[in-house]
């Protein structure tokens, strides 16, 4: 339980919501999260049930503080697939049947009794870096998130750069490859960044190898279990086999190229890579090598004076940045301070 000496109202709920599971959290004007956990998004049932669950899950949370219900001054929202920010609808929802073309703010602010800051789930975690996580000493930053999938977020003087239309900041689909075998993103179009470094495209990129016959210690994993994961990749890499240990910094050098093309747009202070795609991060020997490929690489295609002076790092919130980074931008859009 948090003190009240320490707590610095007023108090936020963030809300993350994922495919899978919805990550909800308590925090405070400083960005510190007082309590938070997950409920599985169950989305079969539907967006309404998820909000109402959202809501009884977050007073649950509540009795764990010092906080009560009155003292959540706003909500932020965030959520994947595409949206319509400024009417607060969802559009369309992968892999979320029957969410589409929902008013979610609206009802998550009528049921909560609330105002409802909502966001792409990609810039939320941006904005949880920039606010308290590794660009919090900075004025701008542009976050890549490698998961599944690949989110973009950009933070420009305590900003988020949603666009006109709801589609700014979407870092994954930077084009990197125009020739006409380029790979095709999820998303439909083709040569997008997103098609080359999601840990989608690192187990599809490794299994081609594989199967093209390249000697590695992946071929029995590939036997056993008749697929590959980024992790496989990352362990196998970890363990100095050549196959896994190129893929990794092929991937590096395709990252390097987006990157590269986003700093030269928006000439920020950070670079941070989140997600859970970063090849064991500070803590592994291959995430160092990923991190130092991309630097490396990034710096041979671009300006001196961005070599000298943009930061690259990985992120620090880990999976919080979606809910603090919601919660900052309920404080930033709609707090009271
Ligand atoms: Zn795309």
């Amino acid at each position: 339980m948090e003190s009240a000496e320490n707590l610095q109202i007023p108090v936020y709920l963030g809300v993350d919501v994922g495919g899978t599971s919805i990550k909800i959290g308590i925090v405070d004007d400083s960005g510190r999260s007082l309590a938070h956990g997950n409920i599985d998004t169950e989305h079969e049932k539907g967006p309404q049930d998820g909000v109402d669950r959202i809501i009884a899950f977050a007073r649950e949370l509540l009795t764990t503080t010092e906080v009560t219900w009155e003292k959540i001054v706003a909500i932020g929202l965030g959520t994947p697939g595409t949206m319509d920010i400024k009417k607060g609808m969802l559009l369309h929802m992968p892999n979320m049947s029957g969410w589409d073309d929902f008013p979610i703010r609206d009802y998550l602010s009528e049921q909560a009794g609330k105002p409802v800051a909502f966001v792409n789930d990609a810039n939320a975690a941006a904005y949880g870096e920039y606010w308290v996580g590794r660009g919090q000493e900075y004025e701008s930053l542009i976050m890549f998130t490698l998961g599944t999938g690949v989110g973009g977020g950009i933070i420009v003087h305590d900003n988020s750069l949603d666009g006109e239309h709801s589609h700014g900041s979407e870092c994954g689909h930077i084009i990197i490859d125009s020739s006409p075998d380029a790979r095709i993103c999820p998303c439909g179009l083709s040569g997008h960044l997103e098609a080359y470094v999601s840990a989608r495209s690192v187990a599809l990129r490794t299994v081609e190898q594989l199967q093209s016959g390249s000697e590695s210690s992946l071929q029995q994993v590939l036997q056993n279990q008749e697929t590959i994961t980024a992790l496989d990749v990352a362990n196998h890499a970890e363990q100095g086999d050549a196959l896994a240990l190129q893929i990794v910094k092929e991937t590096a050098e395709y990252l390097a190229s987006g990157i590269v093309s986003a700093m030269h747009i928006i000439d920020p202070d950070i670079i941070v890579l989140g997600g859970a795609m970063n090849f064991g991060g500070h803590e592994q020997q291959t995430g160092r090598m990923f991190l130092e490929r991309i630097r490396e690489r990034v710096y041979e295609l671009t300006f001196p004076v961005l070599v000298e002076n943009t930061i690259i790092d990985f992120a620090t919130l880990g999976s919080a940045c979606g809910y603090i980074g919601a919660a900052g931008v309920a404080r930033r859009q709609l707090g009271s301070v």
